[in-house]
């Protein structure tokens, strides 16, 4: 028997492109999944997997949530709940569980396996559709709330906090196959005369300016750019030398230097910001640690601002 189909209109209806949700449906039977076409159809991109197997597969490619039948004909359900929630890739993605017994047994090892839900055939359309925009909803929220719990609310970039748990994950990392780590520290010339004399909002677009020129030369998926604190900004660069460190913060200084001179040429006004960088590389072994690094990053970029400002220290 099934439901009829409620006319009720969903948030997400119409949407398209990465607006529209991405539903993984795993069912088995194709009476079943025309009706869930029919009924989800319109409003999400149905992925379809007809077994467990294919249904993990399909998951590492972010659904952001499962509807998952409970037998299907190689792993049951319940197993299939389980390993997506072991993986790393998968443990976060809301799952629904769908299924046709009546057993409360079933409900209860559904939800301990992980599910966020339970729905159980014959389900009511409009019913279906409230908890999966439901699960959508706290899915999006949640995902929300991480990037911002890692980003510099000013300038986008990732915050200390990032930097902190990514050093010791590089040092960690560089220990095991005695590879160079570079940190290079940033710090705007003279940035208190800025917001002085220009005000505290040019200096926050400053601010996003200079995160901007360091970006742009950030080639490796491993580099790091984060917001260190204040008008200070700090690169993380796993598997890198001193001699493309030194390179990369040049690169990095000429940008700075070269677009704020042409932007206050072009508009008549505005700071021509500069400015330092500290480098240090470090093959990571026991005696030293990531405080090292950054304590020696910390003394050539004071070494650079006696040293005239715009310009770099490397590490050797
Ligand atoms: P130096 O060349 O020696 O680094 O001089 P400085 O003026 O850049 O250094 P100082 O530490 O004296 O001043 C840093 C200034 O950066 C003071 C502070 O108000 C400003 N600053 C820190 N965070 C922000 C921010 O988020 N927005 C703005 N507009 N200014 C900031
Ligand atoms: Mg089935
Ligand atoms: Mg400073
Ligand atoms: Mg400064």
């Amino acid at each position: 028997m099934s439901a009829p189909i409620v006319d009720i209109r969903d948030p997400y209806d119409g949407l398209t492109g990465p607006e529209r949700p991405r539903l993984l449906v795993v069912e088995d039977d194709p009476t079943s999944l025309r009706l869930i076409a029919r009924i989800l159809g319109e409003t999400y991109t149905l992925i379809i997997a007809t077994n467990g197997k294919d249904a993990l597969r399909l998951a590492a490619d972010a659904p952001e949530l499962i509807l998952l039948d409970y037998h299907l004909p190689d792993i049951d359900g319940l197993d299939v709940c389980r390993q997506l929630h072991a993986n790393p890739l998968t443990e976060e993605i809301p799952v629904i569980y769908v299924t046709g017994d009546q057993d409360p047994h079933l409900e209860a090892e559904g939800l301990q396996a992980g599910a966020m839900d339970f729905v159980t055939k014959p389900y009511s359309a409009a019913v279906l559709r409230a908890r999966i925009n439901t699960h959508v909803q706290l899915k999006r929220k949640s995902d929300l709330l991480a990037l911002l719990a890692e980003r510099d609310g000013l300038t986008g970039v990732a915050n200390r906090r990032v930097f902190d748990q990514q050093l010791e994950r590089e040092w960690r990392r560089g220990l095991r196959h005695r590879t160079p780590l570079s940190v290079v520290m940033v710090d705007a010339d003279h940035f208190k005369s800025v917001n002085d004399t220009w005000g505290h909002l040019v200096g926050d677009e400053c601010l996003r300016g200079i995160a901007r020129c360091a970006a742009v030369h950030l080639k490796r998926p491993a580099d790091l750019l984060a917001r260190y604190g204040g008008e200070e900004f700090v690169l993380l660069l796993p598997e890198t030398d001193a001699g493309s460190a030194r390179a990369l913060a040049e690169m990095i200084r000429e940008e700075i230097r070269t677009r704020f001179a042409q932007a206050s040429a072009e508009r008549g006004e505005g700071p021509c910001l500069t400015a330092s960088f500290g480098c240090a590389t470090i093959i990571p072994d026991e005696q030293a640690s990531p405080e090292t690094l950054l304590r020696v990053a910390d003394r050539n970029l004071y070494l650079a601002k006696t040293g005239g400002r715009n310009r770099v220290e490397p590490a050797l």
